[in-house]
């Protein structure tokens, strides 16, 4: 039987998060009323010019950067022509054979892979304008109108477009996973995919394993997250290895993902044909970039995810896996540092954020901005689980009561008189007690039977409420059991 591979290019349009609009100066902000965000620019209407925003150059050239583009030095705007009610001029400002960069690359990792084994490249990336967007929910009449808001027309967007390397669903997941990493990190986008601010369409062909020559691409739309996205490929993949294998041939179309069937489907061939009869802008004069703005833009770029991540495994001696977690999110890597930081004691920071923490965040569906524990105080703890004032088991329930509100940590366990006990009379004492309460269990240990070890540990510590230093509980019973 022969084994196909998928083959897949993914393009990305990011909303970037500028104040104002591209060529006008409408605001951008999302969920205001519709068509309040409007003037005769993006309205299209007769005898206006645009005027391109520098904010969103700056921004396109902030992620082109970030994505080690060559920026473009000269790129042109060109109007790409099509009818449809969204679009009020008739035409998208966009970029057509000279794009603002090209030639990046976005690094991916997948479960079980070594950080920068695998890089996406990228074909270009280029600016345009958004359409405007038709409603029908809860709209009057909405079965029979479309209702149209222009709020979103001429919002700036730039388009990241990879070249086909990109080989099964989980790697598509992963590049679009970093992606939007980085785009958040450079805060030139918010990576909002259910408010539209992130959107991928997915070309995909299947083609036999060994094969150089690329099979023929189907374009997948309608994917409105990054687990539709998987899936949908997922489906198409797997379509198209079965028609190929029953000896049809695959046609080159754009096919919609329907999430609630979890199939790809034709588009009406009608909508897919489409000749945009692209041009050069006649009202844009070519975007000139100065070497001396490149500069500019590169000293903002901040440390990026795939950088953070190495330094958190070379310099603080976090698990690979670990480190790549806590770096996906700007400002869970923010808070994990922080508390790194303060706390002196990486290894145990990164246990306390990624499972203590984000499982108390995700039951009580709070981010990490919303934690009502500051950094700071989740480090105070640590440091008192490590100069060993409260044992580890202690800190969970302060931890708890930390999270609900109680305050610092030291007051906490000074509240409750939660300090380890470390006095070693005080545990002897304990020791004595459940050794001559337990004479059959004493003499199984010592007939030979040290497995029972564990038991006699967990009934010192029941006794002292689990406040007394395991470790000396341990030495302690090991000496009083041996020597009857
Ligand atoms: P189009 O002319 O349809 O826009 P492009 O060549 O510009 O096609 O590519 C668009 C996207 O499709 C890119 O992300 C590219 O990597 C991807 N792509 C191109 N050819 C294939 C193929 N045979 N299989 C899968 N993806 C492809
Ligand atoms: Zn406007
Ligand atoms: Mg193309």
């Amino acid at each position: 039987m022969t084994a196909f591979e998928p083959v897949i290019g993914l393009e990305v349009h990011a909303q970037l998060k500028t104040a104002t609009k591209i060529f006008c100066g409408c605001p951008t902000r999302f969920g205001a009323q519709p068509n309040t965000n409007v003037c005769p620019v993006c309205l299209g209407m007769p005898g206006v010019l645009p005027v391109l925003n520098r904010k969103a150059v700056q921004f396109a050239v902030k992620a082109a950067l970030a994505t080690e583009c060559s920026i473009n030095r000269r790129s042109i705007f060109a109007r790409k022509n099509y009818f449809y009610p969204d679009l009020p001029k008739g035409y998208q400002i966009s970029m057509y054979e000279i794009p603002l960069a090209e030639r990046g690359r976005v690094p991916i990792e997948i479960a079980g892979g070594f950080p920068g084994a695998k890089h996406v490249r990228l074909t270009r990336i280029h600016m345009e304008e958004d359409a405007g967007k038709l409603v029908h929910d809860g709209l009057p009449c909405s079965d029979s109108y479309s209702h149209v808001d222009f709020n979103r027309a001429g919002v700036p967007l730039i388009e990241i477009v990879s070249e086909p390397d990109i080989t099964s669903a989980e790697e598509a997941y992963a590049y679009l996973t970093r992606l939007r990493s980085i785009l958040v990190y450079l805060d030139v986008c918010d990576g909002n995919m259910e408010e539209g601010s992130l959107r991928c369409d997915a070309n995909v062909s299947v083609r036999e394993i060994g094969s150089a020559a690329l099979g023929v691409k189907v374009e997948i739309k309608n994917l409105n997250s990054f687990r539709n996205v998987m899936r949908a490929l997922e489906h198409e993949i797997a379509r198209q290895a079965e028609a190929i294998k029953r000896g049809e041939r695959i046609v080159q179309e754009t096919r919609l993902f329907d999430a609630d069937r979890g199939v790809t489907e034709p588009m009406r061939s009608k909508e897919e044909a489409m000749d945009y009869r692209y041009f050069p802008e006649p009202d844009l004069p070519p975007l000139i970039i100065e070497e001396q703005f490149i500069e500019e833009v590169r000293r903002t770029l901040p440390e990026l995810p795939q950088a953070r991540r190495k330094r958190f495994i070379g310099e603080m001696g976090l698990p690979p896996q670990d480190a790549g977690f806590l770096t996906l999110e700007k400002p869970l890597a923010d808070y994990f540092e922080t508390v790194a930081r303060a706390s002196g004691d990486p290894r145990a920071a990164a246990n306390w954020v990624a499972s203590e923490l984000l499982g108390r965040l995700n039951a009580a569906k709070l981010g990490i901005e919303g934690s009502p524990v500051t950094p700071e105080s989740l480090a105070s703890l640590i440091r008192l689980i490590n100069d060993g004032t409260i044992s580890g088991k202690i800190a969970k329930t302060v931890f708890d009561e930390m999270f609900a509100g109680s305050g610092e940590p030291d007051v906490i366990v000074a509240r409750h008189g939660l300090t380890q006990i470390t006095d070693e009379s005080a545990i002897v004492a304990a020791v004595e007690k459940v050794i001559a309460d337990n004479p059959s269990q004493a003499a199984l240990y010592r007939g030979g039977k040290t497995a029972t070890l564990g038991w006699f540990v967990g009934q010192v510590m029941k006794t002292t409420q689990g406040k007394a230093n395991p470790a000396l509980v341990n030495k302690i019973l090991k000496e009083k059991l041996s020597s009857p």
